[in-house]
């Protein structure tokens, strides 16, 4: 199914994982995945390493077996700073011959090393060719708080505005950690005409330093109140996880009353926390898809 005709029937509630690392031991992410699929959620995606070479075809087996082993629709994403066109088209092929049908289309981090190739300078040009030359469903990335590379929040707006134009059919924000960032981004957005569904990105905190190297990579604030418990609980590792998970229920608890079109949840791979807070919101989540419905 493609991720775009949920939001006409619910509030949508999806996960992320990634794939494990090359030495890792591959029994882990498929436990994890088994742990997820209970919750049922309306989609899983799975991360793909910009310059991950071999990652690439963990980042497929693992979408194709979310939806065949597991029953849950996937979404692969591919970041394509670093590949050319005909790389490009040989992991899309292979994405649609697993029967994937849902892509997170980026253009990743620019790093020491994935080397730009040319063929793709940012995420609309992926979309532009896919689009052209595939049938799916393309979800593109938004930033509630402004790239950290972009020339201003207007530039930032005007450039998603013209993935939405190229072709993406639904959005996915980056995690955020102020509520009102992502309101007032979904404000500008309506005014400036990207009418795609906009899901909300997630990020339960379980870990001080996993937190502020996200806060100094993706330039998200740190909001007050979100900072003293950090520094209440970091010394004692299941009270910081479980204000971490309070603290997620608390955020999506007041996105859905602001009625936001879905919950996407950044999971780190950890089926626990996943759990606490899809049992603490799926009421919510229910009656919101009712109203929604209505
Ligand atoms: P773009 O849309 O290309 O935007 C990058 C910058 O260029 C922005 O400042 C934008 O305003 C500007 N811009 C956009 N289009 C144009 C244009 N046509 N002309 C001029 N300027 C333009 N990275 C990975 O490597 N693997 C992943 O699996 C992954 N998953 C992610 C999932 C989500 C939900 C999010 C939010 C991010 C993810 N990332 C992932 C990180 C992402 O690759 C980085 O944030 C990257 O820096 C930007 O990617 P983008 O697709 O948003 O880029």
């Amino acid at each position: 199914m493609k991720t775009a005709e949920l939001f006409e029937q619910k509030t949508v509630f999806s996960l992320e994982v990634f794939p494990p690392k090359p030495d890792a031991d591959e029994s882990v992410i498929y436990q994890t995945l088994e742990e997820l699929s209970d919750i049922q959620p309306d989609f899983i995606s799975v991360t793909y390493g910009a310059g991950g070479g071999k990652n690439g075809c963990k980042t497929i087996q693992i979408a194709s077996d979310i939806q065949n082993r597991y029953g849950v629709e996937s979404v692969a994403h591919l970041p394509c700073i670093d590949l050319k066109r005909e790389q490009a088209a040989e992991i899309l092929d292979s994405m649609q011959e697993n029967g994937i049908e849902n892509i997170l289309a980026l253009r990743g981090d620019r790093t020491d090393a994935n080397a730009p190739k040319g063929d793709f300078e940012h995420a609309s040009d992926l979309i532009k060719f896919i689009k052209e030359n595939y049938d799916f469903n393309i979800i593109a990335a938004c930033y509630p708080e402004v790239h950290p590379e972009s020339t201003g929040a207007v530039d930032d707006l005007k450039w998603l505005r013209y993935k939405v134009d190229c072709g993406a059919d639904h959005l996915i924000s980056q995690l955020f950690l102020d509520n009102r960032y992502f309101c007032d981004f979904r404000e500008k957005a309506c005014i400036a005409g990207i009418n795609a569904p906009i899901e909300a990105g997630i990020m339960p905190v379980t870990n001080k330093r996993q937190i502020e190297r996200m806060v100094k990579l993706c330039g998200v604030e740190l909001p007050k109140k979100f900072v003293r418990v950090l520094e209440k609980y970091e010394h004692n590792e299941t009270a910081l996880r479980d204000a971490g998970i309070a603290y997620a229920i608390d955020q999506i608890t007041e996105l859905i009353a602001e009625g936001v079109d879905g919950i996407h949840l950044y999971t780190m791979n950890n089926s626990y926390i996943a759990h606490k807070i899809f049992d603490a919101v799926q009421t919510l989540i229910s009656v919101n898809s009712c109203i929604r419905r209505a």
